[in-house]
């Protein structure tokens, strides 16, 4: 008879926690590390659902001491989403990918079932990248860079600026969701059914279809409970090509950036819409120019290879939370001059530029401590939005950052930030210090008195409250409450609350 498969769990001897940034630390009951069983290949599933009942037993520990429980992914999140005054699950370890089988998928599937993939939480965009990449398979879209996980990711709405894609959570089939030490849940669409009925029995769980249901877990940023698999749909691998190019930062450039009618800018490739429209701007900057980074999709051809680390600097790919750091805590009169030497030196012009999805958005090493947030806005408000920043910018001329606009379809999801059709993300991106929060705080303060609708991305600074949150999410709001509510008992809605949704009026 073969062993019994057991998840190794190990405790840290930290009790103080940070975020990657090192944004904040706080104290913690403890830091838990998840390990699968090792399993022959003929025992995935079985070591997997070892690795469930080992995390429902550490839910089933907490709950006994009456500690709180919060998933942990790659602690990217600049927010405290990830934080908690109870015990830390570190789900990194947690990396198994399985391909879904015909016999898994359900008749009614509509896609192709190459594309279904089954992936382990703690799996990260980066793991993700190269093992579809050997299948010949491409994510629709992800974040400037790949070190976060695939649960933590979808949690916060993590996004790129693919226009007509949307976000990670979007491309997202099913949840395999751990409610508590006794129930865990296979989670689906009922409008778009993907799995065959015998899927969720493989995996021990109970079936819901509900489109409510399901677009509530979604963006839930851990208050679900903790998701240990995600069903994912990919596409055919293709290779994307990636233009930077200086642009005057003029009334044509406003048009674009609030209506996506790119005929009135000289882009690259005139005759097609881009997959990804970017625009970056140096408040500090005096020429009068913004800079667009603008990539067109391409089917695939063996061959086109990575060609972007040729020369120093910003790469197609990279995002400026990764290196404006550098810029550290200076004086405020410094300000202008050092954005305008570190978008000199690093930022600069080039032109096709080709790679895969996973090649352009790649690695991002954290330089410095920096901070960011980003604001939702309906697509037409993006000028007004703008307008708005670049005066409380006029007024304070101190914000140690950059401005970027990125552009992401509507989600499903019922928290999405992303909830407008499309949406404008605005990034501010910083070092991370008290006059960016200040600075922060003015815009966010000048969206309200001008009326501007605007959310925030769940993972970035913010200083969310109930009554900012029902002006954001409306109807959308109480329901995702009232679905939490059904789903999880008043003990489990306690033990998968933090001070953050605390504070955010999300704990009840
Ligand atoms: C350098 C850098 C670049 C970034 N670029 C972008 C970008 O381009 N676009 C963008 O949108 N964001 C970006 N972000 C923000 C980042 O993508 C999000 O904050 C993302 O959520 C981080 O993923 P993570 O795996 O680190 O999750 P964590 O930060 O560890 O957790 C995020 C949330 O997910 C929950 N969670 C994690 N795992 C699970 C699980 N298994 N089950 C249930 N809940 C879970 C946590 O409790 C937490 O609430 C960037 C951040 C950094 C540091």
């Amino acid at each position: 008879m073969a062993s019994e498969l057991k998840a190794r769990i190990v405790k840290k001897k930290s009790r103080n926690w940070s975020n990657k940034h090192e944004n904040f630390t706080v104290r913690i009951a403890g830091l838990y590390d998840v390990w699968n069983p090792a399993a022959s290949s003929g025992r995935q599933i079985e070591a997997y659902n070892a690795t469930t009942k080992a995390l429902q037993g550490l839910i089933g520990r907490a709950s006994e001491k009456s500690e709180r429980v919060r998933a942990l992914g790659s602690a990217w999140s600049i927010s405290d989403a990830a934080a908690t005054d109870g015990i830390l699950i570190n789900t990194k370890p947690l990396n198994r990918l399985f391909r879904v089988s015909g016999q898994s998928v359900s008749d009614h599937y509509t896609g192709d079932p190459n594309n279904l993939f089954f992936v382990q939480c703690g799996v990260s965009i980066g793991e993700l990248n190269r093992y579809l990449r050997q299948h010949g398979k491409s994510l629709k879209t992800s974040g400037a860079s790949n070190g976060q996980t695939i649960a933590g990711a979808l949690s916060t709405g993590t996004h790129g600026s693919a226009i007509y894609t949307g976000a990670i959570q979007d491309f997202v089939k099913g949840l395999h969701l751990i409610t508590g030490p006794d129930r865990h849940v296979w989670l689906e669409r009922s409008s778009d059914p993907v799995t065959s009925p015998g899927f969720a029995g493989r995996l021990e769980a109970e079936e819901i279809r509900d489109d409510d249901t399901f677009n509530a877990a979604l963006v839930s940023f851990g208050s679900f409970g903790i998701i240990h698999g995600v069903l994912i749909e990919a596409e055919d691998l293709f290779h994307l090509e990636a233009s930077r190019i200086k642009l005057p930062f003029d009334e044509n450039l406003k048009h674009v950036i609030q209506t996506l009618q790119f005929d009135h800018i000289n882009l690259p490739e005139p005759v097609e819409n881009p997959y990804h429209f970017e625009v970056v701007i140096n408040p500090h900057a005096k020429d009068g120019q913004a800079f667009s980074t603008v990539m067109y999709k391409k089917t695939y051809r063996e061959g086109i290879e990575e060609r972007r680390r040729s020369s120093g600097g910003f790469q197609p790919g990279d995002d400026f939370l990764g290196v404006i750091g550098t810029l550290l805590d200076i004086a405020p009169e410094a300000i202008p001059a050092a954005v305008n030497k570190l978008l000199a030196s690093q930022y600069k012009e080039y032109r096709g530029r080709t790679g895969t999805l996973g090649d352009i958005f790649s690695a991002t090493g954290i330089r410095g401590k920096a901070t960011g947030t980003a604001m939702g806005v309906p697509l037409e408000e993006t000028g007004r939005a703008l307008d708005v920043i670049l005066d409380v910018q006029n007024r304070s001329r101190n914000f140690p950052g950059v401005i970027a606009l990125r552009y992401v379809k509507k989600s499903d999801a019922l928290l999405a930030f992303t909830r407008y059709s499309p949406t404008c993300i605005i990034d501010l991106d910083a070092v991370d210090n008290r006059t960016s929060h200040n600075f922060f705080r003015g815009v966010w303060r000048a969206f309200d008195e001008q009326n501007i609708p605007y959310t925030l991305h769940w993972g970035k600074a913010n200083d969310l409250t109930p009554e900012s949150l029902l002006t954001m999410y409306k109807d959308d709001l109480d329901k995702w409450l009232n679905i939490r509510r059904s789903l999880l008992d008043e003990e489990y809605r306690g033990i998968f609350s933090s001070p953050f949704t605390d504070r955010c009026g999300l704990s009840e």
